[in-house]
């Protein structure tokens, strides 16, 4: 089998509101580049990526000449034809190279007739569990669904439960002073007597702030706190004076840091993300470490479609030392692009999509929607807050958002 052709498809799929993090916003959208890899015997992988635009169909047009004419199954040698790791000073193609193994994966799977759970050595489990993920939001420009108050996160997370089952549930925070968090946090898990809970501040506390933080919730049923400074050794310095576990998605993102994290241990919890790792199969090799090590993994979510978010099933599904709740953005978003819709929670879990290779189909008329609706909005800033103008979040941060400020953002939609 060969490759015959790539495509690029950037997508606009909108939010129920504007997502709040340490670096900025999600306007009310997410933009994702959907990849098709197309063969000679007429099966057609998909494959995703964050963000997108023009700038995203050129990176994996310009890849094509590497790419057409081969063989998607060879995938560890794609790794290297792309992603070389000296070669990646001067390109770095982790995310691209990510996209295009879902997709050549899906297509082997629909070749061979088996779903990539059993291409990656068979299903440990037909349902994944799913935390809450909790984010601070703006109105949407309705007005509606702000989450800013303890009261609002309360509500907000009380009914995430009773219509989606979940048992875990995680806070995104610094957007505010770690003590208006501190308030939030605690109320969250007061509401919720039985559930478990983890707070992710995006790295932006200095060590004496995480430390102190991670003091005032011992008694919290935590799974871990997630990042809650910048590096490996202010993370080595806050586990070195905390008694919880630490987990990461950002200071250890592929093997060279992993190897740093057994040696010299900074971290608990590894949460694999099949983006930022370059692949799924980088997971399940990373998984497997883990478990050699006594290391804690979870799946990370980087803010995923439903094709992303098969893969993130597809790894839940067939890594034993799964012991926490995945993450996923997956709940915020309005639509999907693929065919059926959104997939739907049940009991805070998802099940495993069985059917061959990703186990999910495009809808064509929604991927033309939500094209049209990219080419209509265009890209937004991640890292700029629209009710912010100039602020620049510094590590550690000092600039925080006032949750007092009612304000509704102008976005367009
Ligand atoms: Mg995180």
């Amino acid at each position: 089998m060969k490759i015959t052709d790539i495509r690029a498809t950037p997508v606009t799929v909108p939010l129920a509101a504007p997502l709040r993090h340490a670096n900025g916003c999600h306007w009310g959208r997410f933009v994702r580049t959907v990849v098709e890899v197309e063969t000679d015997e007429g099966l057609v992988g998909l494959g995703e990526m964050g963000g997108g635009g023009e700038s995203a169909v050129a990176a994996f047009n310009g890849l094509k000449s590497y790419l057409l004419g081969r063989d998607p199954a060879r995938l560890e040698e794609m790794r290297f034809l792309i992603a070389n790791p000296t070669a990646s000073l001067y390109n770095n193609r982790t995310q691209i190279l990510a996209a295009l193994e879902f997709a050549c994966l899906d297509v082997l799977g629909q070749k061979w007739g088996v779903s990539l759970s059993e291409m990656l050595g068979g299903r440990l489990r037909d349902r994944v569990p799913f935390a809450s993920y909790l984010f601070f939001r703006y109105p949407n420009g309705d007005g509606a669904n702000e989450v800013r108050t303890v009261d609002q996160l309360v509500q907000e997370a009380a009914d995430l439960k009773r219509e989606h089952g979940f048992e875990t549930h995680k806070l995104k925070g610094g957007v505010f002073a770690p003590e208006y968090e501190l308030e939030c946090y605690r109320a969250l898990a007061e509401s919720l007597p039985g559930d478990r809970f983890r707070f992710d501040p995006n790295g932006v506390w200095s060590t004496e702030q995480a430390i102190s933080f991670a003091h005032s919730i011992e008694d919290v049923n935590n799974d871990y706190l997630e990042d809650p400074v910048f590096g490996m050794h202010g993370m080595r310095r806050t586990r070195e004076r905390v008694r919880m576990p630490l987990a990461t998605n950002t200071v250890i993102v592929g093997m060279e840091q992993l190897a740093s994290n057994v040696l010299h241990t900074a971290v608990d919890v590894v949460l694999l993300d099949t983006t930022f790792w370059g692949g799924v199969r980088s997971c399940v090799k990373a998984a497997a470490i883990c478990e050699a090590f006594q290391l804690g993994v979870a799946v990370h979510s980087s803010g995923e479609l439903g094709i992303q978010l098969a893969t993130m099933l597809h790894l839940g599904a067939v890594i034993p030392n799964l012991t926490f709740a995945a993450d996923a953005h997956y709940h915020h978003l309005m639509d999907d692009v693929i065919e059926g819709g959104r997939v739907r929670y049940c009991g805070g879990t998802m099940a495993v999509p069985t059917a061959p290779g990703l186990g999910v189909k495009l809808d064509r008329d929604k991927l033309a929607e939500y094209h049209e609706m990219f080419l209509r909005l265009g890209n937004y800033p991640y890292d700029q807050d629209p009710l912010r103008p100039g602020w620049t979040p510094l590590i550690p941060n000092t600039r925080w958002a006032d949750p007092s400020d009612a304000r509704v953002p102008s976005i367009p939609r």
